[in-house]
């Protein structure tokens, strides 16, 4: 079988054309190594990073940006936002501070520090 991929691992966006018979798949026009790990990965356990918000009950600061450190399997995309979406962070944090402990074997980690008001950069309590 073949079948044309984008690689997104980096802007340059190579289109390649891949061959597949069972087990053993070729991937050509790839750039570089990276291109061909992820068709190969995508073809057999894709993978995705979030970055996303989740609320907090700080009034200050409603929404804290977050991100998977690593990544986590595609096809658990869906269950994971609802988690994310579900989460209300209590106390304030600041940047690689983990919000969600091992979401489908990954962590949800801030990124950004809740600690620092924007305006006056004080350190908040
Ligand atoms: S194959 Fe390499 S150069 Fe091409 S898009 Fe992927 S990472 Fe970038």
């Amino acid at each position: 079988m073949t079948k044309e991929m984008t690689c997104i691992v980096c802007p340059n966006g190579c289109l390649m054309r891949i061959e597949q018979e069972g087990d053993k798949i070729e991937v050509f026009d790839a750039i570089c190594k990276r291109g061909i790990e992820f068709a190969k990965n995508e073809l057999t356990n894709p993978t995705r990073s979030i970055t996303t918000t989740v609320a907090t009950k700080f009034e200050d600061y409603p929404l804290l940006s977050v991100k998977t450190s690593g990544e986590i399997p595609k096809d658990k995309i869906f269950e994971a936002m609802k988690k994310i979406n579900s989460t209300i962070v209590k106390k304030r944090v600041k940047v690689d501070d983990v919000v969600i402990k091992n979401l489908f074997g990954t962590d949800v980690v801030a990124t950004s520090d809740m600690t620092l008001d924007v305006k006056t950069q004080r350190l908040i309590d």
